[in-house]
């Protein structure tokens, strides 16, 4: 513990004996190393979680470090389609073994485990809770220098869980602006504040549009809100997304690691400088 502690590790990345007290995190099994876990969260599903963790992870790789995407949204999975997955996930007899993008990002998610991908996953919440906890400890993640967890959306017993059971080191809210004005967002921060889990930082979606014509920002919900919740909690604005069609295309056709725009870079530089591996 430094000398500077003020004992608010939501504030705070250092991994010292004060963040390890509380409730034991699960263990990886024997064959995995996976050196920081970045959680990626919203107040409601919808606003665009899964597609920042993606684009996150694909930012990531493409600096040089092995990825990995733990998708914890149980039902609602979106992470095999914007990638493409076709494969079902492999067992090596003891452990799950993750499926592997093109660019060597691997992924677990339970739409990798189905045989029909559109089934829907109608489980009790301490089952889903239950399934997340084996992602992380029965899954081989073999060397993974960031993973991203697609954390389920919300506030309830679920995403506590997850919050409580696996390591993370940091997370990073993705709202949109009508999430905003209805506090949706607030309480997602609050839930972080209370399970000691710093903030890297906010992203806004689906912020504005650009006119297809004169090329204008259209901010057609509103300006600013970001700015006032991110000066409320001491948050930095880690990027803003436009609704952009180009961008959902590379999500319904499964190739978003050939995403070029550059909305998530400051994003990424600071998870790097945050949690440096
Ligand atoms: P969540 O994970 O929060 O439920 P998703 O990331 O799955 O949300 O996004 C929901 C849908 O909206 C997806 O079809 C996605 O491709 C689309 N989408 C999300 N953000 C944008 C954006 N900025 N521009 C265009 N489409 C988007």
């Amino acid at each position: 513990m430094s000398e500077e502690c003020t004992h608010d590790c939501s504030s705070c990345t250092a991994n010292c004996s004060s963040r390890q007290q509380g409730i034991p995190k699960e263990q990886l099994n024997e064959l995995s190393s996976v050196k920081r876990v970045i959680g990626v969260v919203s107040g409601k599903g919808g606003v665009g979680k899964s597609i920042v963790t993606s684009m996150l992870s694909v930012l990531m790789q493409r600096k040089g470090y092995k990825t990995a995407i733990l998708d914890a949204d149980i039902t609602g999975p979106s992470i095999p389609r914007a990638f493409g997955l076709k494969d079902r996930a492999l067992s090596n007899g003891q452990y799950l073994l993750p499926v592997t993008t093109k660019t060597g990002i691997d992924v677990m998610s339970v739409n990798l485990l189905l045989e029909d991908e559109t089934r829907p996953v109608v489980w009790r919440g301490p089952v889903i809770a239950g399934t997340v906890k084996q992602f992380w400890t029965d899954v081989v993640w073999d060397e993974v220098d960031y993973m991203f967890v697609d954390m389920p959306p919300g506030t309830g017993d679920v995403p506590l869980t997850v919050f409580q059971s696996l390591p993370i080191d940091g997370i990073i809210i993705v709202t949109t602006p009508q999430d905003l004005v209805s506090m949706i967002v607030e309480k997602a921060a609050k839930m972080a504040q209370m399970m000691n889990v710093p903030v890297i930082g906010i992203v806004q979606n689906m912020s504005y549009v650009i006119c297809p014509d004169c090329g204008k920002e259209m901010h057609i919900f509103g300006e600013g809100k970001i700015s006032e919740v991110a000066k409320k909690y001491n948050y930095e604005i880690l990027g803003e997304l436009p609704i952009d069609a180009k961008l959902a295309k590379l999500c319904d056709k499964g190739i978003i690691e050939l995403m070029e725009n550059n909305y998530l870079d400051n994003a990424s530089d600071a998870i790097e400088q945050r949690f440096p591996n």
